[in-house]
């Protein structure tokens, strides 16, 4: 296959099975990163969001979690078709993860350097003092004098922290980094300047980067691309100015008009009728039409197919099926 995209997911579908039936977590995802890139993963919680990073770096949970369909290629190879040593080898070195909160990634009884220093000999072997030095720039690269290399986590606060996860994602310059809802667990004085500086990082060490999040505000500040989940599928996939200029999926239009407006008058916030979908038994055709102001009777009978509406700019949608795109 031509390596046009670093990343391409082709019908990714991901089940769970648990003791209440089969959950349905992904259903034929489709979705593409290029070099470089940011994408914004948006969507509610329990939308598919996770499940899917988890399942392109194939750390789903064992026995429960499956991929049951779909193909993974990233430079160009499917890496369903990896063997965990493989695996271990991308993990890390070309593809990265940061996860929601520091304190779950960071191992308590180790110094953060010792942490960094850990991740570059895994995969970039190299003298004792040239992995020390490494590790000693890339806490200085995230904002953290390198004296502190020898104390531990609980001595940083929770921005700190995430700042030497980072480090450690960052360390060995991969090309694809997973950031999942990585300033959710900070103070919101301290989320601006944790996404500033991986903004800032992205761009020095040209990485493209997936992040995985709620908020259109965080999408608005880093990303170039966004894919709108819902029920397991993208619904709606644009660059960033296409889709802030005009959202066209109804959940996306309900995303943007939830948004607190501080010159509205209004004194009840705009919210989205109804729940999201229960995974274990989604609802036929558009999984978003028990909640859609705008559903029609198809719209509970089939799937809607993707409908090109600008370019790069695709949705799921009967409304603009019908109406020939626009
Ligand atoms: Fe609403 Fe129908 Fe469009 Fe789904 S396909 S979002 S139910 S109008």
């Amino acid at each position: 296959m031509a390596e046009k995209h670093l990343l391409e997911i082709k019908n990714l579908t991901i089940h769970y099975q648990t003791d209440y039936g089969t959950v349905h977590a992904v259903e034929g995802f489709n979705l593409e990163v290029g070099n470089g890139e940011t994408l914004g993963l948006v969507g509610e919680t329990g939308a598919g969001k996770t499940t899917t990073a988890f399942g392109i770096m194939q750390l789903l949970p064992e026995p429960a979690g499956k991929v049951v369909a779909g193909e993974i290629y990233f430079r160009g190879e499917n890496l369903l078709g990896k063997s965990k040593t493989e695996m271990k080898k991308i993990l890390g070195k070309q593809i990265a993860m940061i996860f929601q909160d520091p304190m779950t990634s960071l191992n308590p009884v180790m110094t953060v350097g010792a942490q960094i220093e850990e991740m570059i000999k895994l995969h970039e072997p190299g003298t004792k003092e040239e992995i020390k030095e490494k590790a000693k720039k890339m806490l200085e690269v995230v904002g953290i004098p390198a004296v502190r290399q020898d104390e531990y986590p609980h001595q940083f606060s929770g921005g700190m922290k995430q700042r030497v996860v980072i480090a450690i994602a960052l360390s060995c310059n991969p090309m694809l980094l997973i950031a999942d809802e990585p300033t959710t667990a900070l103070d919101v004085t301290i989320q601006a300047q944790v996404l500033d500086l991986m903004k800032k990082l992205k761009d020095d060490f040209k990485t493209s980067m997936i992040m995985i999040t709620h908020d259109l505000g965080v999408v608005a500040e880093i990303c170039d691309k966004v894919a709108i989940m819902y029920g397991g599928k993208v619904v709606e996939y644009a660059t960033k100015e296409s889709l802030y200029t005009k959202p066209y999926h109804p959940y996306t239009v309900g995303l943007f008009n939830s948004i607190p407006d501080l010159d509205s008058e209004q004194d009840r916030l705009n919210v989205i009728d109804g729940l999201p979908p229960d995974p274990t038994d989604m609802p036929s055709g558009c999984s978003f039409h028990p909640r859609c102001p705008h559903k029609m009777p198809i719209c509970s009978q089939k799937s809607p197919s993707k409908v090109v509406v600008g370019s790069e700019h695709h949705v799921y949608c009967y409304l603009y099926e019908q109406e020939g795109a626009l």
